[in-house]
């Protein structure tokens, strides 16, 4: 499968990895919007938020345990914001489900 977050868990990419368990891959995100840009994905590969199910959504769990935990390394004190994108309208580039956390800044606020 030709998936570059896969590649980056395998260790075939390269990236700037701030956080990893036996489940959860949180490296920072090449082309950052923010001062924090931080792209947190299980390490099994689930396409985006559309394919979560009753098997998969233990790794959900595990990810928003661990999001505030990250946000409070990065001193993410004043707040930040979590997205996911999901397919073509949402605008997913990357097809293998990954959360942004954003912040070290003040966000503007819209939702599209
Ligand atoms: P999305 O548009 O929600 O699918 O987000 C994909 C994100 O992955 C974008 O913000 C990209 O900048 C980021 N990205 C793509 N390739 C890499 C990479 N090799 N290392 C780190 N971040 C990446
Ligand atoms: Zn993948």
């Amino acid at each position: 499968m030709d998936c570059v977050f896969c590649g980056i868990i395998n260790g075939e990419i390269p990236s700037n990895k701030v956080y990893e368990d036996d489940l959860v891959l949180a490296f920072r995100d090449i082309n950052p919007e923010a001062p924090v840009h931080i792209l947190v994905v299980p390490k099994t590969h689930v396409s985006s938020c559309d394919s979560i199910d009753a098997d998969n959504s233990f790794l959900i769990s595990k990810i928003f345990e661990m999001i505030p935990q990250i946000a409070k390394k990065e001193g993410l004190s004043n707040g930040y914001r979590v997205i996911t994108n999901v397919g073509e309208d949402g605008g997913q580039s990357v097809k293998h489900l990954h959360f942004h956390i954003l912040g070290g800044k003040k966000l503007p606020v819209h939702l599209c």
